[in-house]
């Protein structure tokens, strides 16, 4: 057993963690008051190979495992997490266009998302269906040349923003296996968008809804056969959890990272504050949740990369666990800051709202820990 990263592994970190500082962190705020990400980062980040970190080499992508893909979400994320984890998505669409989809798509998506300049977004929750996904309504009716979509897409990140989307949508009967995974376009008739959301967190990247009205997209857009898409949409799940709870550690990182420095600097009863030791001790458990945090997510990441048969589970467990480590300690940061943990300028409150929606999102923890406990009482 070995728990340290090869070189390559910590050359990864290293490019995206300055990346990060180079191009993200100084715009953060910005981004977020405007609420968009420019377009021209993500050519940028594809220059990297961060177009395709997990798409197959043999397809143009960076071919890396999950385990390196936590890395650079990691990364980011000590820059911006609501950026990085935008960055996630795409490639977990661009994951799915690798692995399922035909010669003729591949041709068609893959060179755009790599190189970033097609930007891709993941629709599977509805205004009727998040938790429960299975039970989506948007229909893919089959036509003389294709389908045509009607139905409604709720929460869509990169709603709007994005250059294509891929869109999980009912071809069959009720329940998962009547679920098919399409693609569609930005522009098709019958596409548009719900308005922007204002949310709590992850303000820097647009949430509308999507809405098909009847659009038309060609037989080649379906995503493999009809009927996976379900599955398809869990698998890349998988690895979208791991990324997030990623996201969630490096931020908190980030936080904890500032509070030591500004600990070292704030002074009160004659003192710096870190010579409290009520306050030592709470570094150190911050220290030791984010530490237990880091092992268990790259171990539940191996799982994935070894194709174990339990990595769902651990990616659920790891889930559920690193985001709600990277919340606490995001709030005990804020906290030991005083005051001044509440002020935008030092940039603790952003992440406390950038990383409270990672509990909710790519399934809720509630949902994380019902595949945990089904496996434990079924065995
Ligand atoms: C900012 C943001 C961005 C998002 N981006 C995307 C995106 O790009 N693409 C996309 O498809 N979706 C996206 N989502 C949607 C997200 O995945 C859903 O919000 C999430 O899956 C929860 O679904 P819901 O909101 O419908 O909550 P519900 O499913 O209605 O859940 C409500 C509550 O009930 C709990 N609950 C539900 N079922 C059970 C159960 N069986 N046992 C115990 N508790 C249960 C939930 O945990 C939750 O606490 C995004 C959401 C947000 C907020």
């Amino acid at each position: 057993m070995d728990f340290a990263l090869s070189e390559e592994q910590s050359a990864i970190f290293d490019m995206a963690h300055a990346f990060g500082q180079e191009h993200i962190a100084p715009h953060a705020r910005t981004w977020e008051s405007d609420g968009t990400i420019p377009r021209e980062l993500w050519p940028k980040l594809a220059e990297l190979g961060l177009g395709g970190i997990y798409v197959s080499e043999d397809s143009g992508g960076s071919g890396l495992g999950r385990l390196d893909a936590t890395l650079v979400f990691e990364a980011l994320s000590m820059a911006c997490p609501a950026v990085a984890a935008f960055l996630s998505i795409h490639n977990m669409c661009a994951r799915m266009i690798d692995s399922y989809g035909s010669e003729d798509l591949k041709a068609r998506y893959l060179p755009g998302a790599l190189s970033m300049e097609t930007v891709l977004s993941y629709c599977l929750t509805e205004p009727g269906s998040g938790s429960d996904a299975a039970a989506l309504r948007t229909k893919a009716q089959t036509t003389a040349t294709g389908y045509s979509l009607t139905g409604t897409k709720a929460f869509i990140s990169g709603g709007g923003y994005s250059d294509a989307y891929v869109v999980m949508a009912r071809t069959g009967a009720d329940g998962p296996r009547g679920i098919s995974a399409v693609l569609i376009d930005d522009g098709t008739p019958g596409l548009s968008f719900g308005g922007l959301e204002q949310k709590m967190g992850w303000k820097a990247q647009p949430t509308r809804q999507v809405q098909m009205d009847g659009a038309e997209i060609p037989a080649a857009n379906l995503l493999g056969k009809e009927g996976k898409g379900f599955r398809y949409a869990m698998a890349g799940l998988d690895g979208g959890r791991l990324n997030i709870s990623a996201c969630s550690l490096g931020a908190a990182q980030a936080a904890l990272d500032a509070t030591l420095q500004y600990m070292s600097e704030r002074r009160a009863f004659g003192q710096s504050i870190d010579q409290f030791q009520a306050l030592q001790f709470r570094l150190a458990d911050m220290e030791i949740e984010l530490q237990a945090a880091r092992v268990f997510l790259r171990q539940a990441a191996w799982k994935l990369d070894q194709g174990a048969p339990d990595a769902p589970k651990y990616c659920a467990m790891a889930k559920k666990f690193v985001t709600e480590a990277g919340s606490k300690v995001a709030d005990q940061c804020l906290q030991l800051h005083g005051g001044y943990g509440y002020l935008a300028d030092y940039g603790i409150e952003k992440i406390v709202r950038d990383l409270r929606v990672h509990q909710i999102l790519e399934g809720t923890n509630e949902i994380m820990r019902l595949i945990v406990a089904r496996g434990l009482v079924s065995a």
